[in-house]
This record gives structure tokens, sequence and C-alpha cells, in this order.
């Protein structure tokens, strides 16, 4: 794979092609390219494009995303969930029984994975971008949209990347004759005799370039490149893992190659609450309550990501007691089964006391000489 190319285009169908269109386009371009039948090396390739653009448009909800969002809309899915939906046997028939064989739709190193690895063939790909995202706990609990902003260089439009003014060309540097590279030679004496060495270095006078522009490009003032603000939605899936990344491809730097693909964007989700902690996909919390209520019982109300939890502390709560709550943690990842929430108690001394609060507890302590602690 080199550059990513629009799942419409990939199927040669419009954008506004009907199921049947897109099954049929899908069913003629993969019998065509199909590793089993089409020995060509570039058609295991061509065939996962079009199976991860089939994956895409044949479902109603993900070729929705993808229409609103681009590759963006559609980045929150797991291989899993893209290419499961496929039902090779209901497009090819008998020979659809085949076509599963040796394919890992799923987790691994299958066919589908390896198609989203970077292309080891053409032009170098540029570098990647890797963002950090903080999002609240409740787009973790029931997934949803985040809008990120990043920026990134992209090749100057008026000048391709050149750098210089329309018209005009580069002059070459006459302290390196235009390589960019000096070679400073220099003798060390040793014992027997000296031995000459040679060096390679940067080209002080231009900094490795090579050339001078003397007319630059306005737009970039030389630089070939332009620092561009840019903005991308995203979809949280529901219980990502805390630091799980989404990539959108080519978001990425520019290729340092004329005709090369960008890199891809990760961004790297967290979580970021000031109620609870996340472990995992259980949520910790700590509440410090009085000795009274420590005591005799009592009821906490809690905001919880999907409305106030009531969390009932029996009478003789010891401190330190962790209450645990089934089910009020985050959905997991791959099957949405929930955590817990856990309420860690603190109990409260007193750090002064009011004359009748020191009667109080001078006969408690009476009370507890006379029954003899147990
Ligand atoms: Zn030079
Ligand atoms: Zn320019």
């Amino acid at each position: 794979m080199t550059a990513l190319r629009d799942y419409y285009e990939v199927l040669g169908v419009a954008r506004d092609a009907d199921q049947k269109s897109i099954k049929n386009a899908f069913r003629k371009l993969a019998l065509k390219y199909h590793p089993d039948r089409n020995k060509a090396p570039e058609a295991e390739e061509k065939f996962k494009e079009i199976a991860a653009a089939y994956a895409v448009l044949s479902d109603p909800k993900k070729r929705q995303e993808y229409d609103t969002a681009g590759f963006a809309g559609v980045a929150g899915y797991s291989y899993e969930d893209l290419f499961s939906g496929i039902n090779f046997e209901d497009i090819f028939g008998d020979l659809g029984k085949n076509f599963g064989f040796g394919f890992d739709f799923g987790s691994g190193d299958g066919l589908f994975n390896s198609f989203y690895k970077h292309g080891q063939r053409g032009p170098a790909k540029g570098e990647d971008i890797q963002l950090r995202l903080q999002v609240p706990l409740e787009r973790i609990y029931h997934g949803g949209k985040e809008k990120v902003r990043f920026s990134r260089p992209l090749i100057c439009s008026k000048c391709k990347g050149s750098g210089l003014k329309a018209g005009t060309t580069a002059r070459a540097c006459s302290e390196c004759g235009g390589s960019g590279k000096k070679v400073i030679s220099r003798q060390q004496q040793q014992e027997k005799g000296s031995i000459s060495f040679q060096q390679i270095t940067i080209c002080p006078a231009c900094h490795g370039r090579g050339t001078f522009i003397d007319h630059p490009c306005k737009q970039c003032h030389g630089s070939g490149q332009l620092e561009k603000e840019e903005s991308v939605t995203v979809k949280i899936p529901v219980g990502i893992e805390e630091g799980m990344a989404l990539r959108i491809p080519a978001h990425g730097f520019p290729s340092p190659d004329a005709n090369g693909p960008p890199g891809d964007l990760y961004i790297y989700v967290y979580s970021a609450d000031p109620r609870f902690e996340r472990r995992g996909n259980d949520l910790w919390r700590t509440e410090t309550i009085e000795v009274a209520d420590a005591v005799l019982g009592m009821q906490l109300q809690i905001a919880g990501l999907d409305g106030d939890i009531k969390v009932k502390i029996p009478p003789c709560t010891q401190p330190d007691t962790v209450l645990r709550l089934k089910d009020k943690g985050l959905p997991d990842y791959a099957n949405g089964m929930r955590g817990d929430l856990n309420i860690r108690i603190l109990v409260h001394l007193p750090e002064q006391l009011s004359p009748e609060e020191k009667k109080l507890f001078e006969k408690l302590h009476e009370l507890e000489e006379s029954h003899g602690k147990s």
C-alpha cells in the first residue's frame, strides 16, 4: 500500500451508489484481485484495499461516518468490527467458502491487519504525528465524537515544495559545489608516523542544503512547507482503553519524496476526570465521612457517569472500607461488560470539640468502660 485512496474511488462507484452496485463492484474486483486467483505481486495489496472499502461502504452506519468525516470517521473501528461484517459466502456463493480460508479477520497478523501496516515499497512515507487526547470519562462510557486540533507542515502549494519564486532557480553553494557536504582532511600524529583522516561534515555555509534561494517563494518564505492548522473529528469507541491509539491515515507529515504518501496521525486517548480514578474498567473514588456517620450509617449521593448513584454506608463502617458497586464502572472495550465502582471510605475525626460534644464523648467513654470493651 502506498497512498490511501478514497473508498468510493477504490470500488469505482458513485458517492450515492446503492448497496446493490457497491456489492456488485466489490464482487467483480474481488474476483479479479483475490490472491488465490491473481498471482501478480500487487494483487494482495489491491484485494485488501478493496475489502476495506467494501467493509465500510456496505455498512450503512460506517458509510455515513466515512461520508461525514472521511478516514477519521472510521478510525475508531477495530479490525474485527470492520471485517467481521463481510459475508463472503453470501457474495460469492460456494466460491466464498474458499475465500474465507487463510484470512484472519480479527487479531494477529492476518491479511487484513497487514493491510494497515506501512508500505515497504515505493517512495518513502512521511513521518507519523502522535497526539495525546484527554477526554472526560463520560465520553469513554458512552462513546462519541471528539474534535482534535493539530498543525502540520504541508507542501507549499505555490512553489510545490521547492521554496523558489516562480521562474527562478536556486544558486549552488560555492563552498561545497552544491553537494551540501564538505570533506575535511586532518593528520593525527602517532608513535609510528601519522595517520590522515578524512571527515565528511555538513557544509557550514549552506547548512547541508547545497543551494541558496535568492528569490524565495512569497507564500512559504523559501522553506517549501507551510504550517497548517487542521482539525479532525474522531469517533471514540465505547470503553476505549487508556492510551489506546486511533489511527487516521494520511494525516501525518508530508513525505520527503515528491510523490510519496504522507505519514499517519495517531491520537492516543486518555481519560481525565476529577471525580474518579480509572483502573482498567473499574473506577475508584475516596469519600471522607464524619465519625457519627460512620458509626450510625448514612446514605451518600455520588454523581456517576449515567446519573446520580445512591450509596448506602452501613452502620459501624470501619475506616478504609471499600464499598464495591458492581457494574457501575466503565464498559469493556471488547465485550461491553461493565467494571465496578469502588468507593474507599475514610473517616474524619473531629479536630475540635464543642463543650457539648466533649460531654457526649465522655459519656460514651464511661459507657465503654462500664461494659468492658469486647
Ligand atoms: Zn554548501
Ligand atoms: Zn512556497
